[in-house]
């Protein structure tokens, strides 16, 4: 591993900080539909100035940027405080997913609305009964007709209240092994027998839903990778989910322990030995944290794709993201039990953290299984 950068890398780095710097949006306006489509809007900023899909190869309208040019795109939108572009889900995953497993077709359709934010997508992986154990899920997709039928249920689907395109992965073989009974479809979610009804977080936020499909039509041309073949596209659809994550969550991180000790000061507690002893504790986290996510993306640039070392940092990232928020919180005492304190809602969402994108249970296992080697219990 090597974390010095070239002096092109350098000039890039240098080049988006000024771009970022003309260019930031500004805050969030308050209320979800008005900060949604300031999040539109602003992807659409990043289109026209060539930085979404940035890690998607020329040809398809992206940048084609290497994984360490992506992992200092992530660090200085994190730095400059700089809000999600909207299609988050579609540019992260559902792009490299149809541009890896889709035929021309898929491609000319679906990867340029992505771009530009036009066209929002979701994922419908999760199920009421199937989470970590997707393999397991139930809903079922029948051919009839040339086109295929969908029933059954999504859960936790993040802005499916917002998306025209639903990564849908549905059981179209009931009688064969689990991981080959799948098939990976991308649904229209405008008809009627597709119902999206919004779940709230712990923080009141509506962020995600359930979906009801009864009978939902789906055409046989928006199957990727082929009937039957669902399990590794599925894959590569989650491999893609973690892979940027790490440097850009680790200068989230490091951003906040920043804020955090202006915080102490501020309730003149920063001389407090136990404060200051979480503060170091943290410290190292957040360095080792950094260390590791550069690790796993000098082990995916010498072998060109995303692997599981993105599991590592996910759950780094998570655990020290929690631990900030609690000392947060610690620090503010009575006034942590406020509902407008900011990170009293940053509490709230960290405990997400450690769930959404695979839990750290999971990402413990393909961490000792996958990148340690280690022997399978079964
Ligand atoms: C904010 C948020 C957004 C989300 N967005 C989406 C989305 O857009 N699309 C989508 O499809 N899903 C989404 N999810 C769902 C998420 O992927 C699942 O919640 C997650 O995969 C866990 O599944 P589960 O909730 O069914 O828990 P379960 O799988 O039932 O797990 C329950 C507990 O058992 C543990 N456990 C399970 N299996 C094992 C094992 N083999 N070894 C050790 N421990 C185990 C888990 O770690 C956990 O602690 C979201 C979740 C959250 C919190």
């Amino acid at each position: 591993m090597d974390l010095t950068l070239s002096p092109s890398e350098q000039a890039f780095r240098d080049e988006l900080r000024a771009w970022l710097q003309e260019n930031h949006p500004g805050e969030e306006p308050p209320g979800e539909d008005a900060a949604f489509d300031h999040r539109r809007e602003w992807q659409r900023t990043l289109y026209a100035a060539g930085y979404a899909g940035f890690s998607w190869p020329k040809e398809y309208g992206g940048r084609g940027a290497t994984m360490v040019e992506q992992a200092l795109f992530g660090e200085e939108m994190a730095r400059a405080r700089a809000p999600q572009p909207a299609n988050m889900l579609g540019l992260v995953m559902g792009g490299p997913v149809v541009i890896h497993h889709g035929t021309d077709e898929q491609k000319e359709r679906w990867l340029k609305p992505i771009l530009t934010g036009d066209e929002i997508w979701c994922q419908g992986f999760s199920e009421p009964e199937s989470g970590s154990d997707l393999a397991s899920l139930k809903t079922r997709a029948v051919k009839s007709n040339g086109e295929w039928l969908v029933t059954g249920q999504k859960v936790w689907t993040t802005f499916a209240h917002k998306s025209k395109w639903c990564m849908l992965v549905a059981r179209t073989d009931p009688d064969a092994p689990k991981h080959q009974g799948l098939t990976y479809f991308i649904l229209d979610m405008e008809q009627d027998s597709v119902q999206v009804r919004p779940l709230h977080q712990i923080t009141r936020q509506p962020e995600f839903n359930e979906i009801f499909f009864e009978d939902a039509r789906i055409s046989d041309d928006n199957v990727v990778g082929g009937v039957g073949n669902g399990w590794p596209v599925a894959i590569t659809t989650l491999m893609n989910e973690r892979a940027g994550l790490g440097a850009a969550s680790a200068a989230g991180v490091r951003i906040g322990l920043g804020e955090l000790r202006e915080l102490a000061r501020e309730y003149g507690v920063a001389d407090d030995p136990l404060i200051r002893q979480r503060f170091a504790q943290l410290a190292i986290e957040v360095e080792v944290l950094r260390l590791n996510a550069w690790r796993g993306l000098t082990r995916m640039t010498k072998r060109g794709v995303p692997g599981p070392e993105g599991s590592l940092p996910k759950w780094q990232w998570s655990e020290t993201n929690q631990a900030l928020t609690e000392l947060a919180v610690d620090i503010l005492g009575e006034d942590g039990a406020a509902w407008d304190s900011p990170w009293t809602y940053r509490l709230l969402r960290s405990r997400a953290n450690s769930i959404e994108g695979g839990t750290t249970e999971i990402l413990k296992n393909i961490v000792a299984e996958r990148v340690l080697g280690l022997p399978k219990l079964r």
